[in-house]
This record gives C-alpha cells, sequence and structure tokens, in this order.
C-alpha cells in the first residue's frame, strides 16, 4: 500500500524524520505551480532560488533511493495547483494515504485542509521539526496575559532551550544587549569580501520565460547568489561564524551606500525554504562563540540568537495567534497608493534610491533598510498596508507570509494598532543620518524641514504625527513625541504639513 507524501516548496529539511530510512511505498511529490509564482508577483530571483532549491532537494534524496514524483514548471501533466495535483497524483500512484507536512501560511493550510476533507482517502499531517516552538506556543504563553512582549517570550525561549544561560541566569549579565548594536559604520572594521555562490541558472530562467511568469526584479543569469542546497547553505553559515560573527551585533542597525549586506549573515533564505534549521545556525553560531570567546563579545552573538530565537520564533507565533484577520488590519486607515519608485528605484531621496535598488537587484534589503528606510517612507506616506505587504511579499528573497506580514504590516506599517510593536517605527532624517552615510550624498538637506532642498522625511514625519495623533495620545511610549509636537509653533506646524501634502500627492516628483 503506498501512502503520498507532498514537499511545499519551502519545506526542503533533508533532516526530517521522514527521510531517516528508505521506504518503497513512500512517494514524494513535488511540483512547481503556477499557484505559488502567480499569487503575488515575485522578484525574479525569487522564483529563480525557490526552483533550484527543490530541483536540488528532489536530486539530492532521489539519488538516496527515495522515491519522487516531481513537476516542472512547464510540464505538461502539471496541473499547476494543488487542488488538481493532490487528487490526481494519489489516484496515479494509487496511494492508499495521503500525508502533508504543517504549511507555514495560512492560505495553503486552509487549502490543503479543504483538499483533504474530500479525498477518498485517509489523510494526515506532521510537523516541519524546522522551529524550536510549536505553531500554537506562543499563543499559550501569552494565554490570559495582557500585553505581548516579544522580551518576554524571548527570555522563556533562552531558558527553556538553555541558550547563552548560566545556572537559570543570562551569560554575560544581562538578557539583551540591543544598546550596544547600533554602532554606524564609518568603513572601519573592513567586511570580507561577498560569499557568494556564482550558480547558473540560465536554463531554469528560459523555463520560467517560456512559462510566461511575471515577475520584476533583475538577474545574472550565470551568477545567482543564493545558496540553493544544503551545502551551500551550511557553508554560508561556516562563513558568517568565521568573517562576520565578530561584529555582527555593534553593525546590525548600520546603514552605507556601499555596503549592502555589512555584517548580516544572509541566512534568512535557507533557514525559511528550510535547508538548515534555526537550531542548526544556533548551534554552530554559539560553538564557534564558545571556542573563540577572546575574540567575540557576548553582545554579539547575543544579537544574532535574539534574531533568530527571539523574533523569527516570535513572529511565527503571533501569525498563528493573529491569522487570517491580521492580514486584512488597517488601525491607521492608511489608504495612499505605492509610490511608482518602488518598482524602479527612481528618485531623488538617497537613501530609499540605495535601499530599494539594491532590493529589486539582489532580493535583498538589511532589517534597518526594510524597517527604517523603505518602511518608514511608505507609512509616513500613508501607503496602503495591502499595497506595502504585497510589494514585501514580492520583492525579497526570504519573503514567505508568515514572517513578512508580521514584520510589514505589523512592525513596519503599525496596520495591527501596536500588537507587533509598541509604537510605530517612523523616524525623521536625523536617524537616517545618524545610522548611516547616506544623507552626505543626497540630493535633499537632512538638517531643512521645508523648502526645496529640504528632506523629504522631515515634513513627513510631523505631518504623520499629526494626522495620527488620535491613535498615539495615550501610548505612552509616544509621549515624548507627542510633546514634542505640541510645542511646535503653528505656522511651522503648517508650513511642515503643506510641504508633507504635497509629497504625499506626488512622491514620485522626489
Ligand atoms: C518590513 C520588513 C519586512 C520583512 N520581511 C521579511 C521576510 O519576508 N522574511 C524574513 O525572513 N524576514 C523579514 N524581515 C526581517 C529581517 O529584515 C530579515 O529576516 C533579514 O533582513 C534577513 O537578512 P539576514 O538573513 O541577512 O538577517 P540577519 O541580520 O543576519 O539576521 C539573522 C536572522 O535573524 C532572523 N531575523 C532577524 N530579524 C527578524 C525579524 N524581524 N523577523 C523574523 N526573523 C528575523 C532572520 O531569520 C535572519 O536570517 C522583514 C523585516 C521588515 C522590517
Ligand atoms: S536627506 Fe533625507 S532623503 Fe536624503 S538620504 Fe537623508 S533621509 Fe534620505
Amino acid at each position: 500500500m503506498k501512502t503520498l507524501r507532498l514537499i511545499l516548496g519551502d519545506q526542503l529539511n533533508q533532516k526530517h524524520s521522514w527521510f531517516e530510512s528508505v521506504d518503497k511505498n513512500m512517494v514524494y511529490l513535488m511540483a512547481e505551480m503556477r499557484q505559488e509564482t502567480d499569487y503575488v508577483k515575485h522578484h525574479i530571483q525569487k522564483v529563480t532560488a525557490f526552483f533550484q532549491a527543490m530541483r536540488n532537494f528532489h536530486q539530492e534524496l532521489s539519488e538516496k533511493g527515495h522515491c519522487f514524483i516531481y513537476l516542472k514548471i512547464n510540464d505538461p501533466e502539471n496541473p499547476q495547483n494543488l487542488d488538481q495535483i493532490l487528487p490526481k497524483y494519489i489516484d496515479i500512484t494509487e496511494a492508499a494515504k495521503f500525508e502533508y507536512q504543517l504549511p507555514d501560511e495560512y492560505r495553503l493550510d486552509l487549502q490543503i485542509k479543504t483538499i483533504c476533507s474530500n479525498l477518498s482517502v485517509e489523510s494526515n499531517v506532521v510537523d516541519t521539526e524546522h522551529f524550536f516552538t510549536s505553531r500554537y506556543e506562543l499563543k499559550n504563553f501569552f494565554s490570559g496575559k495582557k500585553t505581548l512582549v516579544m522580551e518576554s517570550f524571548y527570555r522563556m525561549m533562552r531558558k527553556k532551550h538553555g541558550i547563552l544561560m548560566m545556572n537559570d541566569q543570562p551569560e554575560g549579565g544581562q538578557w539583551n544587549f540591543d544598546k550596544s548594536n547600533r554602532k554606524k559604520w564609518n568603513g572601519e572594521p573592513e567586511i570580507p569580501h561577498e560569499r557568494g555562490f556564482r550558480k547558473d541558472v540560465s536554463a531554469i530562467l528560459d523555463e520560467i520565460e517560456k512559462a510566461g511568469i511575471q515577475t520584476f526584479g533583475t538577474i545574472e543569469a550565470e551568477n545567482l547568489s543564493w545558496p540553493t542546497c544544503r551545502a551551500d547553505c551550511l557553508s554560508a553559515l561556516n562563513y558568517f561564524c568565521k568573517h562576520l560573527l565578530v561584529h555582527f551585533g555593534d553593525f546590525q542597525d548600520a546603514l552605507h551606500t556601499e555596503e549592502k549586506f555589512l555584517f548580516h549573515s544572509r541566512l534568512s533564505f535557507a533557514m525559511n525554504s528550510k535547508m538548515i534549521s534555526p537550531k542548526e545556525v544556533i548551534d554552530k553560531v554559539l560553538e564557534h562563540y564558545y571556542a573563540h570567546r577572546d575574540e567575540i563579545h557576548i553582545s554579539q552573538i547575543e544579537g544574532f540568537t535574539r534574531q533568530i530565537l527571539g523574533w523569527r520564533e516570535y513572529m511565527r507565533g503571533m501569525y498563528w495567534k493573529e491569522m487570517p484577520e491580521y492580514a486584512t488590519l488597517n488601525e491607521l486607515k492608511n489608504e495612499n497608493p505605492l509610490p511608482d519608485f518602488f518598482w524602479t528605484g527612481e528618485t531623488k531621496m538617497n537613501c530609499l534610491k540605495h535601499s530599494i535598488g539594491q532590493s529589486l537587484e539582489n532580493a535583498y534589503a538589511h532589517h534597518i533598510q526594510r524597517l527604517m528606510i523603505i518602511g518608514n517612507f511608505a507609512l509616513l506616506c500613508q501607503v496602503d498596508p495591502q499595497l506595502v505587504d504585497a510589494w514585501y511579499l514580492g520583492v525579497y528573497i526570504d519573503a514567505i507570509e508568515w514572517v513578512e506580514l508580521m514584520n510589514t504590516r505589523g512592525m513596519s506599517q503599525f496596520a495591527d494598532g501596536g500588537l507587533v510593536a509598541t509604537k510605530p517605527y517612523v523616524s525623521s532624517a536625523n536617524y537616517i543620518n545618524k545610522m548611516g552615510n547616506y544623507c552626505s550624498e543626497c540630493h535633499y538637506q537632512h538638517t531643512k524641514k521645508t523648502g526645496k532642498k529640504a528632506c523629504p522625511f522631515n515634513a513627513l514625519y510631523w505631518n504623520f504625527l499629526d494626522e495620527k495623533k488620535e491613535f498615539f495620545i495615550h501610548n505612552q511610549r509616544m509621549n515624548m513625541m507627542m510633546s514634542l509636537l505640541q510645542k511646535k509653533n503653528t505656522e511651522e506646524l503648517k508650513a511642515l504639513k503643506k510641504r508633507a501634502k504635497e509629497i504625499i500627492s506626488n512622491p514620485n516628483q522626489y
């Protein structure tokens, strides 16, 4: 009796217990599908990297003797959606049972559950064995608590998993070294050269073109620079430990025109596709840290651990706690269109030109570019979060809804009214200038608030605070901003708001 087992494109976990031994009665099904390439317009590198990683996974496990059905995008036998693929291949393989791993996206979870309820064979779902937490662990942890704070979840996770702990106390004497993670990078220390992969993906690109899949962004056919197999991922992880971890925490928030990646790991695609697990990543960086304690300060490793054990698991837990309503939230009632330059990078605002340009070129921007440059501008312009979400979901190599949505709609756009972030991440040019060198090469002057050469972020910032003050008046974390707003001279505020309105009505001119 055969069992058909589905593997989704972001379930490339070779270490899953499914693959511990070869069983000829297990048939694994993988499919490149239009339902996945078309639910949002994706960056070309994202579609290509997923197809390449899926094909590598299929090849490596087939070579180990596992039995696979793999449907390529242009396969005439490929119905392109799970609604048709699953019944068809259950029939063809004469499977008596269907099994799948818990999807991480609400959309797919619902779809597969619905399909299963109509199947003529028994179905069974198992864990992906990827995350530190189960789907509803965070929901249970916060049950009955009034406020949801990432820090309390993170501390629980540190204790539970014994990570950076000494006798129940945080190693280094404090839980969080966030305050020492805010250095500006001024050319020192030297950033090691990029760990690229230079994969020739021209064959896949031809297939994507032949299929007529609509994508955006750029790619070099012979130079895909993302890890697309387990060995690549492990090599990227080693590279991070050896060359980047030592300064990761210090320059986590830094911005620079010449350095796109700084000391960031670029492991998000490797983890989100599940080629490597967060536990493997944390175990490896801890091993490296303990072997090099005289060179690596605890603030570097704590900063990194917090992102993965803390934020990554927190976002996933919040997603399953809050979906499906979360995807429709727009508490600040923002309804403006997304500026056209989000699709071209053509703007005189140097910070946006670099951050968006790099996103279109590399399918990557680091956290502070996503949050404090691009997201900041979208929020200050009061763009409809639906449009912001679609852009973020399409553009980044690592964008999968469970993590993209919580970061974009929640942390960045405050559309959830403060569930994920306790205050909106908005700033004037002051912060951007403090953290990087974008302003020194900009058409606009970061110190000016009004006039043709004034930085647009300045007027937009005060206008935003004024227009949305009813939402923030009772938010203690906004007290300082609100009191500065109240102290603004009426004429000055009027001038700022006039300029902000001009920018919002025609952002593409700036
Ligand atoms: C508006 C916005 C949208 C984002 N969209 C995504 C997304 O679609 N997919 C995604 O994986 N991350 C997203 N992030 C979080 C973060 O920016 C990326 O994980 C990170 O930039 C990936 O690059 P890296 O691997 O070099 O990260 P590093 O800086 O090296 O950090 C290490 C790892 O920590 C994890 N991490 C760090 N911050 C977060 C976070 N806030 N939430 C979850 N995990 C985190 C990631 O797995 C990352 O690989 C978003 C952030 C913002 C502000
Ligand atoms: S001056 Fe304003 S627009 Fe120019 S880089 Fe600085 S913050 Fe960005």
